[in-house]
């Protein structure tokens, strides 16, 4: 495992980070955590040689924070980092953000975050930041050595990102960075902003929600010509810490068979090579083809008002899209119970309004229903 130096100070995280927003659950699909599995793969992560964890005030509706603070417990406080989120949109006064931020040290077990950040933040949280005075207040917790480094996470565009990072002295900041983002969603740019601005930053989605773990064959087939022994995931973790200025590659694991792919991507670390990057490119433009819908699995947008499983649908259908057998849709997407299929779906645009990667999910839901209704005529 590599450790990188925090702006040259003796504060060193892994490289590989452990996300905890798809952490194992009792049921599939659902956000209840299954301690038992989800506190192996802590276990496992630690003796692989993670430092860093990232949760967050909403992951597994509001039980991320709990579970970490238990399964971080037993650890030696000062042998691991610890980063969590401000909940923006739940917060309006200074006692809002008084009553929360306590909440989230008893949550986590902890006296100070290594890393804190204001979540997912856009133009509108940006205002938001503004109106309610949420650095200053956040500011003061770092000056009583509640927080160590301030940031932010981002998804919005390059300029409201140079806008954010302008207006306040941050310590750093959190990207979604991969190399299927890098050109479609402008991450290249706002990575080179931060590199402008000095500021580390943490890579979240690096594999975007595991939609980079398969490709379509004949660009997984450019990937294991080049490399036959690597995961097609871990092309996309090494891209991510390949960069100059990445602190910490987030992945946010589900399984010990992800962990153990993950560790092996970075234990050695390998900086991809020049022929290694043509490969990847060449391989990205024939996945392109596939028109995936842009979904990371994140949940933001769930529960829905009328019952559609909107990442599980999606899901389904990338894996068709990749696998270019469209065709299989209702297949693959057979266990999501009638109430939950694209027919449930109101187009009432609830969904669509918090989903951070801009998704017209209304539209999608709109084409998933012509496509089931296409497939069962047949
Ligand atoms: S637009 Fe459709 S999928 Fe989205 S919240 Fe409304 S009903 Fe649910
Ligand atoms: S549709 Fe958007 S909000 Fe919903 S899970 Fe996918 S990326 Fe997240």
């Amino acid at each position: 495992m590599e450790y990188r130096s925090y702006r040259d100070t003796d504060c060193r995280p892994s490289l590989l980070g452990l996300g905890c927003m798809r952490l194992p659950t009792l049921e599939p699909g659902g956000t209840a955590i299954d301690y038992a599995r989800a506190g192996a793969l802590v276990d496992e992560a630690v003796r692989g040689g993670i430092t860093y964890f990232d949760v967050a005030y909403p992951y597994h509706g509001g039980g991320a924070e709990k579970f970490i603070g238990a399964a971080l417990e037993k650890y030696p406080r000062e042998s691991f980092y610890l980063a969590t989120k401000m909940p923006l949109w739940k917060l309006e006064t200074q006692e809002d953000m008084e009553q929360v931020f306590n909440e989230q040290l008893a949550n986590c077990r902890v006296d100070y975050f290594d890393f804190y950040l204001c979540h997912a933040v856009d133009a509108e949280r940006f205002e938001k930041i503004r109106r309610i005075g949420a650095f200053e207040f956040l500011a003061r917790k770092k000056a009583e050595g509640k927080i160590r480094r301030l940031g932010f996470s981002f998804h919005d565009k390059p300029a409201v990102l140079r806008a954010i990072c302008a207006a306040y002295p941050w310590d750093f900041a959190q990207l979604q960075l991969n190399y299927l983002d890098w050109t479609v969603q402008r991450a290249r740019e706002q990575y080179e902003i931060l590199q402008e601005y000095g500021l580390p930053c943490i890579v979240m989605e690096p594999v975007r929600g595991g939609a980079l773990a398969s490709l379509c064959p004949e660009a997984e087939a450019v990937l294991k010509a080049k490399a036959p022994g690597r995961s097609i995931a871990s092309w996309a973790i090494r891209f991510a810490a390949s960069l100059p200025g990445v602190l910490v590659v987030l992945s946010g694991m589900s399984s010990e068979e992800q962990l153990a792919d993950n560790l092996a991507a970075m234990s050695p670390f390998q900086p991809l090579t020049k022929s290694e990057q043509n490969a990847l490119t060449r391989a990205v433009r024939i996945d392109k083809r596939a028109q995936r819908i842009p979904c990371t699995g994140c949940r933001y947008c769930m529960p829905c008002p009328f019952g559609v499983d909107i990442p599980g649908l999606f899901k389904a259908y990338n894996r068709c899209a990749a696998a270019k057998s469209t065709g299989r849709f209702l297949k693959e997407s057979g266990d999501i119970p009638a109430a939950a299929r694209p027919a449930a779906c109101r187009a009432c645009g609830k969904c669509a309004r918090v989903c951070p990667q801009h998704i017209g999910i209304p539209e999608e839901m709109a084409k998933l229903r012509a496509l089931e209704e296409k497939l069962r005529e047949k």
